[in-house]
């Protein structure tokens, strides 16, 4: 999918290839006026093979309910910001899709993937978070027809993040497939909680006080008891806070005590039992929170102790040193005023 995008932009004229980076109708003149709008990309004659479009593996964790694990990296020019888990459920008349990945191209092998599946209207989008690697490819299944859905608070969030979001997309992953992704602001806001039918089969969507950010939503399918909890757990990969730690902490705790067949990650494991499946997030923020009051206690500065908290727990964790510094920073700010 890579190559098929370094190929758009090297030169002039429509191909086949431009009816793959689009779903539905009137490819064509969208494609063309998608391109038009975004200065520098052109499209050129070449021989594509749509063979090579492939869709996003995907694990049934539970039968209608999909996840396509992301990969434990970093965003890259390679791997097209294809980091969180995501997925859909399937009901008997519809399609919702739970977080959109981290770009178009993403997006893109996901509704592949539904496809293979089935032919059911894509009904809707629900974004668990304003973070990029679950939100850049919204704009491909609004266009896909899908009406977005997310938290209270993300429209601000994402408007007051939509500039340093698409800069450090263009940093990481390469203008071309920055420029083809768009930060999209949701049709729709669920303030506490929303009911989606998607015939024989209801998605409970619930909006959470501040925790991993402040724009937190979880995704119950009631057919399975299976619960997308986006970024309220990790697995494997080092945690990111970009919210309140305690109230992370506190939600996992009330959320722990409410029964489910599993839950899906936003990122490791497609599916994990639950609650156990969060006690290596609580563990580790737990024990930041505690080194953090100690180091306070001590007086130790900031700068002294962001790169020493939490270094013992460097085993455990992928992507740890991408991570964990700003955590204990934003840790540290936050108990600053306890
Ligand atoms: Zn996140």
């Amino acid at each position: 999918m890579i190559e098929l995008l370094m190929e758009i932009c090297l030169a002039d004229r429509p191909d086949a290839c431009a009816r793959h980076l689009l779903p539905g109708p009137c490819v064509e003149q969208r494609a063309l006026d998608w391109v038009a709008a975004r200065p520098g990309l052109t499209l050129r004659d070449s021989s594509c093979d749509p063979a090579g479009l492939s869709a996003l593996p995907v694990t049934e964790v539970a039968p209608g309910v999909f996840v396509h694990e992301g990969r434990q990296e970093l965003a890259s020019p390679e791997n097209a910001g294809d980091e969180a888990n995501i997925g859909f459920v399937i009901g008997e008349e519809a399609v919702a899709v739970i977080d959109a990945g981290g770009s178009r191209q993403v997006a893109e092998g996901l509704h592949a993937a539904i496809r293979a599946r089935t032919e059911l209207p894509i009904r809707w989008l629900v974004l668990t978070h304003m973070h990029p690697d679950h939100t850049f490819g919204t704009e491909f299944f609004r266009e896909a027809g899908a009406q977005v859905i997310g938290h209270a608070r993300l429209p601000n969030a994402l408007a007051n993040r939509a500039e340093s979001y698409t800069e450090a997309a263009e940093r990481t992953m390469g203008p071309l497939i920055a420029r083809a992704a768009a930060i999209v602001p949701p049709e729709e806001t669920v303030a506490e909680t929303r009911d989606l039918d998607l015939g024989g089969r209801v998605l409970r969507l619930e909006a959470w006080p501040t925790a991993h950010t402040d724009n937190d939503l979880t995704v119950r399918d009631l057919a399975t008891d299976t619960w997308f909890m986006g970024d309220l757990v990790f697995d494997r990969q080092t945690p990111s806070m970009d919210g309140s730690v305690l109230g992370w902490l506190d939600l996992l705790g009330d959320l722990s005590g409410q029964p489910a067949a599993r839950i899906v990650p936003g990122h490791g494991a497609a599916a994990l039992p639950w609650p156990e499946g969060a006690d290596a997030t609580r563990g580790y923020f737990s024990a930041l929170v505690e080194e953090t009051r100690e180091s306070l206690a001590s007086g130790e500065s900031l700068g002294a102790a962001a790169p020493r908290l939490g270094k013992d727990l460097r085993g455990d964790w992928l992507l740890f040193d991408a991570f964990n510094a700003r955590n204990a920073t934003a840790i540290y700010r936050e108990l600053e005023w306890e």
